[in-house]
């Protein structure tokens, strides 16, 4: 990799889209912890990358590729070379419904590409609170510390005792709590498990191994302590006040968000079942009557309505049990659940707990769990699992978590995932992954738009196909207008949840009008009513287009730095959807069906393509 040469690119973006401003002019900085030598400095962020890439993804892959350093590509380098970029939103403490989210830029360790994470959580609030817009992690830590991070400093907590601590141990340690909150990892992350998360606030920070990444630096935890009780935020009160109301008016009126409060996204579960997208049985099967047990109406039967939802976050889709066990969502639930032959929700519930605890991605353990099951049954795996194993016992599940994460026992060899598994089996058959990155929760078959962006590295739920029905076909146009709205939201600092009840549930005789004019409703989906909240709120003028064309400049970071890191996000799309889902139709779902992926992607490539020559033409770059 040339870091020089990226570099060079970047600034010449940077020059082309900061002649057009996308927020206003303010000096922030960045806190850097540098743990080779366990310091740390504050660093002014260019006015340019403001301008350009306002907050969140955007400005944390810009700033990713600022201090990514040279020798990235040397595995005895890697940790020290690879920078954790952690970005607060632009809207941060404004009290704008959703303006609480919180990005880390990382390479991922599986992909080796950029990926971004994104999450509603008190930690970006904290950073702004202490001062600072980003957080940026360079150099690797001698010994496992607990970085504790205060308004007058920064400590270096560093002992071997915490090695081997789970989540929760660590959590009590550093005493979260109302003026508290924390990243950490469990034992995952420090076996380097590829699949290992990033807990923070009961629920992991994303996919694409971060825990790992913190693993490689000895990060166990990170600690923030800030709060602040003002507003910031530059509008005019009575605007804002009067815009707020209607934005909260839509949230009110909106079916998504009643269905969200009444049973959480298990709400989703039934239509995973319907259109097909449900993993079940390692994929084999894309639906299943007993999916019932997980969906809503049984959730709300079950458990009560007792939800509550992520800091400034109206949509309240996180529900508890009485006993205020948090219930896993829907992506958690199948792929803990049906995609190991499990349906009974109080045994899923245990799982996800288990999985966050130890510091592993549950979505990502369900896969490699579902080939685990798939193996043993076809005699891959005969010695894997004493014979009276069985994937529906959380006698038997529950340590075999614990034993990924620690990789111990039959979790050794799982500890690598599915990849290396399928590898090692002389059998890839049903090793379900894109570059190397678990798969879940998503059968394609029933998600051509979710495949056309997992396959690029997104991961990030299709909105219009999997929250709503509007993207029956045009798949990859549907996925192109989704990746822009939640890159452009993203990086204003907006949560994409928002996208639903403003721009979906609002719509005017949806899916009527696209089956007499193909594409019309695709030209419909714009984020006004959020423009204007966020001009209100900022006080600078910020259009519908303005937010696509912040989601176009992220994307176009993100395309440029994997260029690259050696992923030509064009060129490079031969095979990245595992072959079952574009090769097999045989499923129980009443429509056989196979992903065209060449057709999809070919249409992708050539919108992005497009992307590319509007942003030459406008901006005056190659
Ligand atoms: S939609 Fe649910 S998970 Fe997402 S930010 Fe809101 S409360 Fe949190």
């Amino acid at each position: 990799m040339n870091i020089a040469v990226l570099k060079e690119r970047l600034e010449r973006l940077d020059q082309g889209f900061a002649k057009d401003d996308l927020s206003e002019k303010k000096v922030e900085k960045a806190l850097v912890l540098d743990l080779s030598d366990e310091s740390f400095y504050d660093w002014v962020i260019p006015e340019q990358y403001l301008n350009a890439y306002v907050s969140g993804p955007a400005l944390g892959a810009r700033l990713w590729a600022e201090f990514a350093g040279a020798n990235i590509e040397e595995p005895s380098t890697y940790e020290s070379n690879n920078p954790i970029v952690i970005t607060s939103s632009s809207l941060s403490n404004s009290g704008m419904p959703g303006c609480e989210s919180v990005s880390i830029a990382f390479r991922s360790p599986v992909s080796q590409t950029l990926r971004f994470n994104v999450g509603s959580n008190t930690f970006g609030m904290r950073l702004r609170a202490i001062g600072y817009s980003a957080l940026i992690i360079t150099g690797r830590l001698r010994r496992p510390a607990i970085v504790d991070i205060k308004r007058s400093g920064v400590t270096y907590n560093i002992s071997e005792v915490f090695i081997g601590y789970c989540v929760s141990q660590i959590e009590e340690l550093v005493g979260v709590g109302p003026m508290t909150t924390a990243m950490s990892i469990g034992p995952a992350g420090e076996q380097k498990v590829p699949f290992a998360a990033v807990i923070c606030e009961g629920a992991t920070t994303g996919r694409g191994g971060l825990g790992c990444v913190f693993g490689y630096k000895n990060i166990k935890s990170l600690c923030i302590t800030g709060f602040d009780t003002a507003f910031e935020r530059d509008g005019h009160e009575e605007s804002i006040r009067k815009s707020f109301q209607k934005l909260y008016d839509a949230l009110d009126a909106s079916p998504y968000c009643k269905a969200m409060q009444r049973s959480g996204s298990a709400s989703l579960v039934k239509s995973g079942s319907l259109k097909g997208w449900a993993p079940v049985f390692n994929f084999s099967r894309r639906t299943d009557p007993r999916l019932f047990h997980l969906a809503g109406d049984e959730v709300n039967r079950r458990y009560g309505p007792e939800h509550g939802g992520c800091i400034q976050c109206p949509i309240l889709c996180r529900h508890r049990t009485l006993n205020g066990i948090a219930i896993p969502g829907y992506e958690s639930a199948l792929m803990l659940g049906s995609n190991i032959a499990c349906f009974d929700m109080d045994k899923i519930i245990e799982r996800y707990a288990q999985c966050l605890d130890f510091g592993l991605d549950p979505v990502s353990t369900g896969n490699v769990m579902g080939w685990a099951s798939e193996a043993w049954s076809s005699g891959l795996a005969d010695n894997l699992f004493e014979p009276d194993f069985s994937f529906k016992d959380n006698s038997k599940v529950l340590p075999l978590i614990e034993m990924i994460a620690r990789r111990i026992g039959p979790g050794e060899p799982l500890s690598f995932g599915t990849y290396a598994l399928g590898k090692a089996c002389n059998d890839e058959s049903f090793a379900y992954t894109i570059m190397g990155l678990e798969c879940g929760p998503f059968d394609y078959r029933g998600a051509y738009a979710q495949s056309v962006s997992d396959s690029m590295g997104f991961w990030f739920t299709n909105h219009f196909e999997i929250n709503s029905n509007l993207c029956q076909k045009d798949h990859a146009d549907w996925a192109v207008l989704n990746e822009r709205l939640v890159m452009g939201l993203e990086s204003y600092g907006l949560s994409d949840s928002m996208i639903v009840p403003t721009m979906v549930d609002n719509l005017k005789h949806p899916n009527r009008l696209i089956r007499i004019i193909p594409k019309s409703d695709i030209k419909r989906i714009k984020p006004t009513l959020l423009a204007e909240n966020i001009s209100t709120v900022t006080g600078k003028d910020v259009q519908p287009e303005t937010i696509f064309e912040l989601g176009d400049r992220c994307w176009r970071l993100i395309y440029e730095i994997n260029r690259i890191l050696g992923f030509d996000m064009l060129n490079d799309t031969e095979n990245l959807l595992p072959v079952h889902f574009c090769i097999d139709p045989d499923s129980n779902h009443n429509v056989d069906s196979i992903v065209p992926y060449r057709e999809l992607m070919d249409r992708y490539c050539f919108l992005r393509k497009q992307t590319i020559a509007f942003q030459s033409a406008d901006l005056n770059l190659s």
